[in-house]
């Protein structure tokens, strides 16, 4: 088993779907990652909140193994916020407010126990923010990012710059036709992997997600769900199933990566059935060796 450093933002998330809101609900990218890779390995997180993030919300990542000690708590500052809202088509979020605060000032700055991790997530947040937390990693054996349209389009260069030194990109189809500037996803993840990444998983919500690694393709999909309240997070969560598995197994090779396409999705599954980490706060090892059984069976080829 490998440690697993994650660099994102640990949020306070307004959120509207036709199905409910939440006001100041957890969130952030780090934190969906980092919880759900707690089933599966050592996870740390690197980020920053204001002084008015609830301590609740940290016992709870401590609840369950997460490493809090860099996650610093800026006094002065504010958390993060992100509002943002969905219509009956929950695969697009549309952002109606980000104040980054805490994450506007945040240095990160890594301890020896961070550095030496073999595996490291750098979940969406600034592109420079993640370039100074991969700057200080000793020799991970694995690097993957996240991003979204925010950075894509305010920070390209940034982003680029990162972007050349990670293994894996995960991302969704709409910004890999964005940041590859293709609209065709095929192509897109083949010029995508020429910025850098030589792995590429693109998540396409409902319809599951693709990895498309050295011309060699993958589907996972996503699990048959009748009720889907909130989306948000399931892009991190999917991706703390994934890491959190490949640290777990201590492996990059072509078979491992494909099994961890299907712990991110039948993780992602879960998050998507609640508000904020509701689900997640429930979801019992049984529920989880559940599904991926039933994910097993519903790609399973007869003769
Ligand atoms: P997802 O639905 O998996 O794409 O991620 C949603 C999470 O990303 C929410 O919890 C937000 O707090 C967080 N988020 C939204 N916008 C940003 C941003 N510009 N930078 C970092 N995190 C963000």
């Amino acid at each position: 088993m490998a440690d697993l450093v994650v660099v994102g933002s640990v949020a306070l998330d307004s959120v509207k779907t036709p199905f409910g809101k939440v006001t100041e609900a957890l969130g952030g990218s780090a934190t969906y990652f980092s919880y759900a890779a707690s089933f599966f390995t050592q996870v740390r997180v690197v980020g920053a909140v204001g002084n008015d993030f609830p301590r609740e919300h940290l016992e709870l990542l401590s609840s369950r193994g997460v490493d809090v000690t860099a996650l610093e708590v800026l006094p002065g500052q504010k958390t993060f916020r992100w509002t943002g809202e969905y219509g009956f088509d929950l695969n697009e979020a549309r952002t109606l407010d980000v104040q980054l605060n805490a994450f506007a000032a945040f240095k990160p700055k890594l301890g020896p126990v961070h550095r030496k991790a073999g595996f490291l997530f750098l979940a969406n947040i600034d592109p420079v923010l993640q370039l100074e937390v991969l700057e200080q990693m000793e020799r991970p054996a694995l690097i993957a990012l996240d991003t979204m349209n925010f950075w894509i389009e305010g920070k390209r260069a940034d982003l680029l710059r990162v972007l050349a030194r990670v293994d894996v990109l995960l991302i969704n189809d709409a910004e890999a036709r964005m940041l590859a500037r293709e609209p065709n996803l095929i192509k897109a993840a083949r010029t995508i992997g020429e910025m850098g990444p030589r792995t590429v998983v693109i998540k396409r919500g409902e319809y599951g997600a693709l990895l498309v690694s050295s011309g060699q393709f993958f589907f996972a999909p996503a699990y048959p769900l009748e009720a889907v309240f909130d989306p948000t997070g399931a892009g991190d969560t999917f991706a703390g199933g994934f890491m959190g598995y490949l640290a777990q197994q201590d492996a990059t090779d072509p078979a491992s990566l494909r099994r961890a396409m299907v712990r991110g999705a039948a993780m992602a599954s879960f998050t998507v059935e609640d508000f904020s980490l509701e689900r997640l706060k429930r979801l019992e090892r049984r529920e989880l060796e559940e599904r991926l059984l039933t994910f097993a069976d519903m790609v399973r080829l007869e003769g």
